[in-house]
């Protein structure tokens, strides 16, 4: 394979553009081309030029969140006619394979884009670390460190005034980033969309913790789970403690990625270009017992990631 094209896509994920600098940089020490495609999907459908990546296109990019290839959400992109589209202009100007950085639903176009001859090779890039097969995706580390930082800042005011605080942390489908977060900091109650919870045992909880001197507890809310406003306010009510909410919101996402996120992002950029090479598409590069594996797409798509169940029991025995 000579040509080939790469692009980010969905929510934009710290480290995206560590894997951009070594899928370019792998591509060219191979002898092959390779083209940024910009805003995703759509800049596959819409006239953007589309970039031939140099050595120099991907210079001063590993330290900084975000993404250079900028993203997208491009439903349109679900539509067959508008995918044969894409894959025709692939096509017309050589490119046999494609590198898509993203989560799920990027997965699902790189699949497409697959079935219809322009191989593709998916990477794990979303903060969401809802993957299936991977260990952690791109950008996991980095808002898990995001929401840490924060936590410790809040528990400084949270012990000064003896208060609970509700963290809502970001996690719509899943509580990946409430729990990893919840249990390296210490809160006192993680509440996450797979376990139900009731809130009038967490308010017995709260209340007998003041009983034995506890100054203050953090709750941490994903997003998923719980407005942690709502949460925030019966809590006051049940229990007259002093509440405030704090919700994270964006500020996860951005931000310079983790020493973690940039070597697995430089892993996997590799990777996905030695899978192009070999001509395997249909393939994403997962993380597990420490190395680079190719998964089928389809198996990443299909199988979902089953929730830490283990580690929010252990969440659950250290908050005690
Ligand atoms: P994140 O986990 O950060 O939200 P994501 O990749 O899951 O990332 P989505 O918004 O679900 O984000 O999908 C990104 C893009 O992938 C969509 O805007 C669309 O262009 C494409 N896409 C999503 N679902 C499909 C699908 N079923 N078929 C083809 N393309 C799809």
């Amino acid at each position: 394979m000579r040509k080939i094209a790469i692009l980010t896509s969905g929510g934009d994920a710290p480290g995206m553009n560590a894997a951009i600098r070594a899928a370019v940089r792998k591509a060219i020490y191979c002898g092959m081309e390779i083209y940024g495609i910009e805003r995703g999907f759509a800049g596959l459908i819409n006239p953007s030029p589309w970039r031939k990546m140099e050595l120099s296109s991907v210079a001063g990019i590993i330290h900084r969140g975000g993404t250079i290839l900028h993203t997208a959400r491009a439903p349109e992109f679900m539509e067959k006619a508008v995918q044969e589209k894409a894959a025709a202009r692939l096509r017309e100007r050589g490119i046999e394979g494609i590198v898509v950085i993203g989560g799920d639903g990027s997965f699902r176009g790189a699949q497409a884009l697959d079935v219809l001859g322009i191989k593709a090779v998916g990477i794990p890039g979303t903060i969401d670390n809802d993957i299936y097969g991977t260990d952690s995706t791109i950008g996991f580390d980095t808002a898990v460190n995001t929401v840490l930082d924060a936590l410790n800042r809040l528990r400084d005011t949270a012990t000064s005034h003896g208060r609970v605080f509700v963290v809502e942390v970001m996690g719509r489908h899943n509580g990946f980033i409430a729990l990893a977060a919840g249990l390296a900091g210490g809160a006192e109650v993680i509440l996450v969309p797979e376990i139900e919870f009731d809130l009038d045992q967490i308010c017995r909880r709260l209340v007998k913790g003041v009983r034995r001197q506890k100054t203050h507890s953090i709750i941490l809310v994903a997003e998923g789970a719980a407005s942690a406003f709502c949460v925030g306010a019966q809590i006051e009510q049940k229990t007259g403690l002093e509440t405030r909410v704090t919700v994270l919101g964006h500020i996860q996402r951005g931000g310079s990625p983790s020493a973690a996120d940039r070597l697995l992002a430089s892993r996997m950029g590799a990777a996905a270009v030695d899978l192009l090479r070999e001509g395997r598409g249909g393939m994403i590069t997962a993380a597990k017992g420490g190395a680079i594996h190719p998964v089928p797409l389809l198996e990443a798509l299909t199988a979902g990631r089953a929730f830490p169940a283990d580690l929010y029991e252990l969440a659950l025995i250290l908050s005690m």
